[in-house]
């Protein structure tokens, strides 16, 4: 039997709000117990192997079987106190999420019963029978070897009954498989890049680190309602629906009161994440009704980024247990905004200071520059593989749709920043320069006020946005894994700083006082990006589109396109002098990208057609049915089909409408006809390309529909009931 929609919505609304897990501790007292982190490894470690770890940890020492061995018994021991039963290599393929694989820690003791086993050896290294996830070529799927080996700068954690060990997935002749070992490949070239810089500076410096802060947004629909939309439980997002009447346009929603059912939720989310030393700071509403989100203090890039992977499969569970499902796809619905993940990204040294952000003195201003100098030239310089870097096929629905980031990797400086940048190059080069800041007020030509923080203005259109002590990376997809991003941003500018390195060499080796180095040699890379990617305007206007070509920066929107930027002669010299990727591994990663966008938009596209063809058009043809019924009465009746307008109209209208869509569903399975043939797979997501745009033209009729068949036989939820529903 059928559920029918209304007693579907009726029911949802009638959903109380959970009590959430009530606390009896202070937050302080739970963060991070279910991580093996420092202070477990100094106690359950005996200190040899504590401080052998924490050389592994901090100086990339490698790790001897015998101190694995003790290590592995340690976590072993804390494990079992916490009642775990598995252990898996816990990973981040180049599908979405990350992957399992559980195993049992019994073993037999050779007395006929079993011990809980876990040594070194699968502490250290897994091979997890991978043929299935995606590799694009470089390891053939007979071959089915991949090894996932322990990451030792993130920590081992527990969820439900399973020790999890953050791992690197490779194969077995060493090329990347995943998201992680690239992210760590990046930001040790852009530690070894900003190191000598910064030891002119202050000698005692010894590592630099990048660092980012997520952004978290997403939206929660009602689970039952989800559950009766095909197309939100088969592709994330909803491929037909009218927008309802009552949208964003009272932006009433944000900063708003968060409805209990949801705050609920986010304080079972946010225990959860403290247990697992995950420092979510903020929660609120966005801007679209039912979309809410959530952001971290934030921390080193690798373990930040496996902290947002963490809290996104957490969402999704625990949101469940709400009766909610929470949505991470970018645009989940049409005509309001879509989810985006925001990366604060930012340098820093071990001895703590923002590299991003304005110095203590005058010196410090200096070394400002440099760093902020050089990442506006790198973002300028891997404009398109920055853009590649973000695009996706859910992304694909933000870029250039007027809202969050343009489809122009452009960067916002604010009217300081900019006024600042200015002055330094009207300074005849040859003369000392002092940038004052919060010290030495007045004495310098050029002054960076202390509260830049503050000072900073708001543009909301940029994709690429100074906010006083870093950059806001909004491009980002929400769905996405942070590292695709981190990886092309830390190795461009890995490599503007070794090249800029060179140049204040040569400044130096000129000569030249110190000062005047730096800046004879910042000047021209100033000169070179000020009125080409700064822009402080509206990204979302035409003009900007056209003065954005005369600027060359790269406008294409067109998603296998931009994934072939990777593999551009610039790319693959910049990611091979940074050793971030090798010519092979791009072309392997290029392959997987553009067969996993063909394969997402090939599934909406079935899913919609069967949607139209099963959902739709029977509902079209029951209602026109029965107004020709109506006009048959009528013309029983009083002999004529005077005063049955509206009903000949509708009829027609519905009539046309539903050829239409028969129409357009036949050109679509030949257009995947013709995807099949193609040879290769940058051909096929061309292809692809073009029947995402089929897509958007096959709902208009649908939408259209929505809007004429009686409300009481429209099969699917409405956009007013997904959306207002918490
Ligand atoms: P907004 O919503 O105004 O953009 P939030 O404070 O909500 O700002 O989020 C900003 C994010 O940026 C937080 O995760 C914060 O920890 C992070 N952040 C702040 N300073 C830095 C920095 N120097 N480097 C990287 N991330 C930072
Ligand atoms: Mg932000």
């Amino acid at each position: 039997m059928s559920v029918n929609r209304i007693d579907l919505v009726r029911s949802s609304f009638e959903k109380k709000a959970l009590q959430s897990e009530a606390l009896d501790k202070k937050v302080s007292e739970i963060f991070g117990e279910l991580v093996f982190d420092r202070a477990k490894m100094r106690q359950y470690l005996d200190p040899k192997t504590f401080s052998r770890l924490l050389d592994c940890i901090d100086n990339g020492k490698p790790l001897d079987r015998k101190t694995a061995d003790e290590v592995a018994g340690g976590m072993k021991e804390w494990a079992l106190e916490h009642k775990v039963t598995h252990v898996t290599h816990w990973f981040q393929p180049l599908t979405d999420g990350t992957a399992e694989k559980h195993e049992t820690l019994i073993d037999y003791n050779g007395k006929g019963g079993v011990i809980e086993r876990f040594d070194g050896s699968s502490l250290v290294q897994q091979e997890p029978d991978a043929s299935s996830f995606p590799s694009g070529g470089i390891r053939a799927t007979f071959e089915a070897r991949g090894y996932t080996a322990w990451d030792p700068t993130s920590p081992v954690f527990i969820q439900e009954d399973t020790l999890c060990i953050p791992t690197i997935f490779v194969s077995y002749t060493g090329e990347a498989l995943d998201y992680k070992t690239p992210l760590k490949r990046a930001l040790k070239a852009v530690c070894e890049a900003a190191l000598p810089i910064c030891k002119l500076f202050d000698p005692n410096v010894t590592k630099v680190y990048s660092y980012l802060g997520w952004e978290q947004e997403y939206f929660l629909v009602d689970e039952a309602l989800y559950a009766s939309r095909t197309d939100l439980m088969i592709t994330g997002r909803t491929l037909m629906g009218h927008m309802s009447s009552k949208n964003q346009q009272l932006d009433d929603h944000y900063f708003g009161a968060i409805p209990s059912r949801v705050a609920a939720f986010m304080r079972d989310l946010e225990i959860a994440a403290f247990r697992l030393g995950i420092p979510v700071k903020t929660r609120h509403n966005e801007a679209a009704p039912n979309q809410f989100e959530l952001a971290p203090i934030y921390g080193e890039a690798n373990l930040a980024n496996d902290q947002n992977q963490i809290l996104m499969n957490l969402m999704e569970t625990i949101a469940r247990k709400h009766s909610f499902v929470v949505l991470l796809h970018e645009k989940p619905f049409e005509g309001i905004n879509g989810s985006g993940k925001h990366n604060n990204w930012s340098l820093g040294t071990d001895t703590g200071v923002g590299l991003l952000g304005p110095g203590k003195d005058a010196r410090g201003n200096l070394q400002f520059m440099i760093f902020l100098v050089n990442s506006l030239v790198a973002v300028q310089k891997h404009n398109a593989l920055l853009k590649a870097s973000i695009v996706s096929a859910g992304n694909e629905h933000r870029l250039g749709g007027n809202e969050a980031p343009p489809a122009i990797v452009s960067a916002f400086m604010g009217r300081t920043m900019t006024e600042v940048l200015r002055k330094l190059l009207e300074l005849p080069s040859g003369t000392p320069v002092e940038i004052a800041g919060k010290k030495g007020k007045g004495v310098g030509l050029v002054e960076i006020p202390e509260i830049l923080l503050d000072n900073t203005d708001r543009n909301r259109t940029s994709p690429f946005a100074f906010t006083g002590n870093r950059f806001e990376f909004r491009a980002v997809g929400s769905s996405a894994n942070c590292a695709g991003a981190l990886t092309v941003l830390n190795a461009a500018v890995a490599d503007q700083l070794r090249e800029y390195k060179k140049a204040l060499d040569a400044e130096l080796s000129a000569g030249k006082e110190f000062d005047v180095a730096v800046m004879d040699s910042l000047k021209p890379l100033i000169a070179s990006v000020i009125d080409v990617v700064c822009f402080d305007g509206n990204g979302y206007t035409e003009e900007w589109v056209r003065e954005a070509t005369r600027r060359g920066l790269d406008t294409r929107t067109c998603v296998p396109e931009l994934i072939a930027s990777y593999a551009s002669e610039q790319s693959v010299e910049m990611f091979s002098r940074t050793g971030v990727f090798s010519a092979r591994e791009l072309q392997a990663r290029n392959e997987v990208k553009w067969d996993t966008y063909s394969n997402k938009i090939k599934i909406e596209s079935l899913v919609m057609a069967r949607m139209a063809i099963n959902h739709i058009i029977p509902a079209a043809l029951e209602y026109k049915s029965r107004l020709l019924k109506g006009m048959k009465y009528n013309l029983d009746v009083f002999g004529n089909l005077e005063g049955c307008t509206s009903e000949r109209i509708l009829v027609e209208e519905i009539s046309a409408l539903v050829e239409d869509i028969r129409l357009k569903v036949d050109a679509m399975q030949t257009a995947r006809n013709e995807a099949r043939s193609a040879t290769d797979s940058y051909r096929r997501a061309m292809v692809y390309s073009s029947i995402a745009a089929s897509l958007r033209e096959l709902r208009k009729p649908l939408d259209r529909l929505e809007e004429l068949v009686d409300n009481r036989i429209w099969p699917l939820p409405k956009y007013r009931e997904l959306l207002f529903i918490s």
